[in-house]
């Protein structure tokens, strides 16, 4: 129980600020912790559930004093969220964020960080489609992935201190550069999240034919298809507009995969379906190999403690 910030201000009270909230209480790791949300329905569970050890209505209060302010609501609001708390910043202080697109945020909020506080980007690849002031837990960040991306005028001491915080919550570190960031997560998350709300929007076109037989013969893979769509608009939507031109590039390069396969089904070209899916079976393997999944028919997941990121 070594406590790292004497006082964290938690800027947006939802699933990611309330398993920060948790993970630091369990393991000491910060003084006092502060809360801030905009609405008052927000707040009050926050209180109910005693999330923080001080709940505030407005920014300037809850990040008074604070050594560390974190910034974890949507991606669109961060930019506002910062230039309201700039003149309210202590001296030394940093600021992270959490946000799921490194590159935008770092454009909106850079240019309102003060002189002498430090900003450090973050994304922590841990998440579940459960969002608001209730869903966090402990133990989200366990060997879960949290990628710094510093920027190149970031004080190294003031990264490795965070760096140890994260890593005291059960995280592992890498830091990448933010633009090369918002490729890989366009590719192992965004991306594949569009194609689940498109299957499910399928899905839902095909359910009013069919009389909920989608729904009533869902298999495994529709099934989680369904989850990872029930995941929170006004965040996904925010990822989306934020991360274009990495998003297109994907989406792109998957629909002309797309066509491919089509095509091979088209010509009875079974081959050609075979040596893909023996590939893409290959990198299943990898991910287990990697300790990413494991092999088990559930993946291993426990309810409510599944990554959605
Ligand atoms: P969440 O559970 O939906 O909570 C979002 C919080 O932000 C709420 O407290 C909400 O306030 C507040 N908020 C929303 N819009 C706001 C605005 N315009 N101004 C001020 N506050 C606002 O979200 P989350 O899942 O914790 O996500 C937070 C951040 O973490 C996002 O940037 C997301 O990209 C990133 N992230 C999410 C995941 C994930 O899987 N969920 C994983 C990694 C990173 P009210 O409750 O008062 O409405």
């Amino acid at each position: 129980m070594t406590v790292i910030y004497d006082r964290v201000a938690l800027i947006g009270l939802g699933l990611i600020a309330g398993s920060m909230a948790h993970a630091m209480r369990a393991g000491g790791l910060a003084g006092h912790i502060t809360g801030y949300a905009r609405s008052a329905e927000t707040r009050q569970i926050a209180q109910e559930i005693d999330l923080c050890d001080s709940v505030h209505d407005n920014l300037a209060d809850a990040v008074k004093d604070a050594d560390l302010v974190v910034l974890a609501v949507p991606v669109g609001a961060m930019g506002s969220v910062m230039a309201e708390i700039a003149p309210h910043l202590a001296k030394g202080a940093t600021v992270t964020d959490v946000g799921s697109v490194k590159q935008s945020v770092i454009d909106a909020v850079a240019p309102h960080i003060p002189d002498g506080v430090h900003f450090v980007p973050g994304h922590p690849l841990a998440g579940t489609e459960h969002s608001g002031p209730r869903a966090g837990f402990a133990t989200l960040f366990v060997n879960r992935w949290w990628l710094l991306t510093p920027l190149p005028d970031s004080v190294e001491t003031a990264v490795a201190r965070l760096d140890r915080l994260i890593t005291a919550m059960g995280a592992k570190t890498d830091r990448m550069e933010p633009t090369h960031h918002d490729l890989v997560l366009s590719v192992t998350s965004h991306v594949p999240h569009l194609i689940a709300y498109t299957m499910v929007g399928v899905a839902d076109h095909l359910g009013r034919v069919t009389d909920e037989e989608v729904i009533q013969y869902s298999a495994a893979g529709f099934r989680d298809f369904t989850r990872i769509a029930a995941s929170d608009p006004t965040m996904w939507r925010d990822v989306f507009l934020h991360n274009k031109d990495a998003t297109l590039d994907i989406l792109g390069r998957f629909t002309e995969e797309l066509f491919v396969l089509q095509r091979a089904i088209r010509m009875g070209d079974g081959q050609q379906l075979h040596d893909y899916f023996t590939r893409t079976r290959a990198i299943r393997r990898g991910i287990i190999d990697a300790g990413q999944d494991t092999s088990v028919p559930d993946f291993g997941r426990t309810p409510g403690a599944q990554p959605a990121e």
